[in-house]
């Protein structure tokens, strides 16, 4: 039987530990539900299981038959700090915890994976890693999971990495898409503080205001987006929050601000790491003010292998129907900590249409959002990919 029909013949069951996540969300590293949840679901499969010891991630191991190299797949396992205003069945019963960006779906999809693959374990080429992570969403769980050392956990280097990520909007259910380079950007947060002098508000002169000054460097940012940057090699900065006083008629002695930086090359991202604290110091000087501006390194260009992006696409064609893959045009502003793996080993990030029937894929709500619905028609081909990708993969060698 093809990957493809086992898949559809256990959906069932991947529904089934897909709900059971989705109803018991976690947040952050520490997801001991989920990890018992996973743990239950390998249970019986011929696979070297190792946890991690500063989260809750699962590394499962399964070694072929037939010798061959290694591939990793990877899939997460957190939820966000959401109330989950759906009403499906197997809604959240956590308040304040949701699984909004899918994650859920992944790591019953990777599950099923390791089932479909394990079931082949004597004819298999090779070995497979499946890393199950916690805490991809700003808590960098991939690279703790590489430093306690999932790549090397079947004693050498995968020679190839995938992860499937699944959108409730833009792409039509069962559509895959990805591409070569930049798949997604690298995500970076500026933290500002201006500092002047409070006083009374009818008397400015007398005070050093930091309200105006910071105001100037909120749109000084957008200036230098598009004045230091080549617009093919594009930035995003955003200002989402800031802070400053408390009535009308005080003058406050600070005010402070936080925005994000997106880039898609290691030059723009270095030139964002220099270019921004050097504006925001020049602008308080100008002013008579201090400021401090801090630029912090959070999740690097998720780049797809041009050859393992290319090798996902024909799997996708090959397996599912060449209309059901799509070569992004451009990458996603989005972040992911993929992007860590990818840095030390090639492979490719694809994204999976899972938008419910009846929605339109355009204004269907997105992920992150409360009433983000995911729909279980993209599971059985979330899982049969995971496991073809690896299956052929290890066929090449
Ligand atoms: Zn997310
Ligand atoms: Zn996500």
């Amino acid at each position: 039987m093809a990957l493809r029909d086992e898949a559809t013949r256990i959906a069932g069951e991947i529904a089934e530990l897909r709900h059971a996540i989705h109803r018991e969300p976690e947040i952050g590293l520490d997801l001991p539900k989920t990890q018992d949840k996973v743990l239950t679901a390998l249970e019986g499969l011929p696979l070297e299981i190792s946890l991690g010891r500063g989260l809750s991630s699962v590394t499962a191991v399964l070694r072929g038959g037939r010798p061959g190299p290694v591939v990793l797949l990877r899939g997460d396992m957190d939820a966000l700090p959401v109330t989950e205003e759906t009403d499906l069945p197997y809604a959240s019963a956590i308040r304040g915890a949701m699984h909004a960006c899918g994650h859920d779906l992944h790591t019953a999809m990777l599950a099923g994976a390791a089932r479909l693959l394990s079931a082949r374990q004597p004819e298999l080429p090779g070995t497979v890693i499946f890393m199950f992570q916690p805490g991809e969403e700003g808590y960098a769980g991939a690279k703790r999971m590489i430093s306690e050392g999932v790549l090397d956990a079947a004693g050498e280097r995968p020679v190839a990495a995938y992860a499937l990520h699944v959108s409730s909007s833009r792409l039509p259910c069962g559509m895959f898409s990805t591409r070569g380079g930049a798949m997604l950007a690298a995500a970076d947060q500026i933290t500002v503080t201006v500092r002047g002098r409070g006083g009374h508000a009818s008397m400015p002169h007398r005070a050093a205001d930091p309200i105006p000054a910071a105001c100037e460097m909120v749109t000084a940012l957008q200036t230098l987006v598009t004045r230091k940057f080549d617009v093919f090699d594009p930035v995003v900065i955003t200002v989402g929050s800031f802070h400053a006083g408390t009535v009308d008629n005080v003058i406050p002695d600070e005010a402070r601000f936080l925005a994000t930086a997106r880039s898609f090359s290691r030059e723009s991202r270095d030139a964002l790491a220099e270019l921004v604290p050097q504006l925001i110091g020049d602008i308080a000087r100008a002013h008579g003010l201090t400021a401090e501006a801090e630029y912090s390194r959070e999740y690097p260009v998720t780049v797809n292998d041009a050859g393992e992006a290319a090798f996902a696409g024909e799997t996708v064609a090959e397996v599912f129907g060449a209309g059901r893959g799509e070569a992004a045009e451009f990458p996603i502003t989005g972040a992911e900590d993929f992007s860590f793996v990818l840095e030390e080993v090639p492979g490719a990030f694809l994204m999976l249409g899972a938008c419910p029937p009846g929605q339109d894929p355009e204004t269907a709500p997105t992920n992150h959002s409360a009433v983000a619905v995911f729909d279980d028609a993209a599971l059985a081909d979330g899982t049969a990919l995971y496991a073809e990708l690896a299956l052929r993969r290890l066929a090449r060698g």
